[in-house]
C-alpha cells in the first residue's frame, strides 16, 4: 500500500543574468519517481546541491514543480488550491535541520507545537492543551518544559520540540530534511531512535533526506541515491549497502570509515567537484568524476534502469563494474 506516489516529477529554477541578458535556467529536479509506504522510510541520499531537499519540498508543495504528480490517494497534491491544499498540507509534515532558526523564538514550546492544530482548528483549547502535554512526553520531554522558550532548549531538546511540532496534527508522512545533520553523534543517535519509536508506534511514512550515508543506512527500509538532480541507483537498503551498482554510490559508500579494520574499504577519489545544475554535464552527468568513464558515457545519458530484482540504477556498465574492496 502506497501513502505518497511522485511521478516524474521536475523543478526547474529561471536565474535571470543582467536586464538585456538572456536567463538560465536551474535544473535542480529531474523526472524523479519514488512511493512511501506506511510504517517505512525512504532514504534520499546525496551530496550538497543533488536536488533531494527540493524533492521534498516540491513534493509537500512548500515550492512549485515544474512537471510531474504527487499523488497523495487519488488526488495530485500539486493541483490543490487554497482549503483543500491546506487540509493536505496537514498530513504532510517537515522536520528541518535547523531547529533554532525554524521554532518561533517568541512562542513557548507548548504555543509552537498548539500552533498547528490552532490554524487547522483541531479541538478546544483544553483539549489542545492536553495533546500538547502528551505530544512533550511522547518525544522525551516533560509538560513542565512547556513554559519555556526555544533558547531555553539545548539542540537535542530543540530538534524534540520540532518533531512535537510536525506531529501535532497526525501526519501520514514525516519528510525530515537533514533532520539531525546539526546535532552531534551521541544526540543524533537519540533523535534517530526517537524517530524509529514514534513511526512504529504512529505508522507514519518517513522520506528520510541527508547527505550522510551512514546515517541514512541506520534508518531506512529503501534507499534512493541523486546526482545532480535525478536517481541514479534505488534499492531496499540492505541490497544497496551491500552491492552497489552506480559508481557514484560506491565513491560515497567509499568514504564511509569502516568498522571492519581487517577489510577497510580503498576509498574511491572523485576528481574535481559536482558540476552546476545550470551547466550539467552532457551524457553521463556523473562522467567528469567518474573513475570508470568511457567514451560512450560523455554522450549518451543512461536511464534508470531495472539491474537486478527491485535494485535500479543509471549507468550504462551496471553489474559490470567491481566494486573495489
Ligand atoms: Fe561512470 Fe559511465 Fe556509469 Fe556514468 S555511465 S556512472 S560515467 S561508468
Amino acid at each position: 500500500m502506497t501513502v505518497l506516489s511522485v511521478r516524474n516529477l521536475s523543478v526547474e529554477f529561471g536565474i535571470r543574468r543582467g536586464l538585456f541578458r538572456k536567463g538560465r535556467v536551474v535544473r535542480a529536479v529531474q523526472d524523479v519517481s519514488f512511493d512511501l509506504i506506511p510504517g517505512t522510510t525512504l532514504g534520499l541520499v546525496g551530496e550538497s546541491g543533488c536536488g533531494k531537499s527540493t524533492t521534498g519540498l516540491a513534493a509537500m508543495r512548500l515550492i512549485d514543480a515544474h512537471a510531474g504528480k504527487v499523488l497523495f490517494g487519488d488526488r495530485d497534491i500539486l493541483k490543490l488550491q487554497g482549503a483543500d491544499l491546506r487540509q493536505m498540507r496537514s498530513k504532510i509534515q517537515i522536520v528541518f535541520q535547523d531547529p533554532f532558526s525554524s521554532l518561533n523564538p517568541r512562542l513557548t514550546a507548548a504555543g509552537i507545537i498548539a500552533e498547528p492544530l490552532e490554524i487547522l482548528g483541531v479541538g478546544t483549547p483544553g483539549t489542545r492543551r492536553a495533546r500538547v502535554d502528551e505530544l512533550l512526553m511522547q518525544v522525551g520531554l516533560s509538560p513542565e518544559h512547556g513554559g519555556l522558550f526555544p533558547h531555553q532548549f539545548s539542540g537535542g531538546q530543540r530538534q524534540r520540540l520540532g518533531i512535537a511540532r510536525a506531529l501535532a496534527p497526525d501526519p501520514e508522512i514525516l519528510i525530515c530534511d537533514e533532520a539531525v545533520s546539526a546535532l552531534d553523534v551521541a544526540i543524533q543517535a537519540q533523535v534517530l531512535n526517537l524517530l524509529a519509536r514514534l513511526q512504529a508506534n504512529r505508522g507514519f511514512a518517513m522520506l528520510f533526506i541527508s547527505h550522510d550515508l551512514s546515517v541514512v543506512r541506520h534508518v531506512s527500509d529503501e534507499v534512493i541515491v541523486m546526482y545532480l538532480g535525478r536517481i541514479v541507483e534505488r534499492a531496499n537498503a540492505k541490497t544497496l549497502f551491500d552491492a552497489p551498482l552506480h559508481p557514484y554510490t560506491m565513491a560515497l559508500m567509499s568514504a564511509i570509515p569502516s568498522r571492519d579494520l581487517d577489510r577497510p574499504s580503498t576509498r574511491i577519489r572523485l576528481q574535481g567537484d559536482v558540476a552546476s545544475p545550470i551547466n550539467v554535464p552532457s551524457g553521463c552527468a556523473f562522467h567528469n568524476r567518474c573513475p570508470f568513464a568511457q567514451a560512450r558515457c560523455s554522450k549518451e545519458r543512461p536511464e534508470l534502469e531495472q539491474i537486478r530484482d527491485g535494485h535500479y540504477a543509471a549507468c550504462h556498465f551496471a553489474g559490470r563494474i567491481e566494486r573495489p574492496l
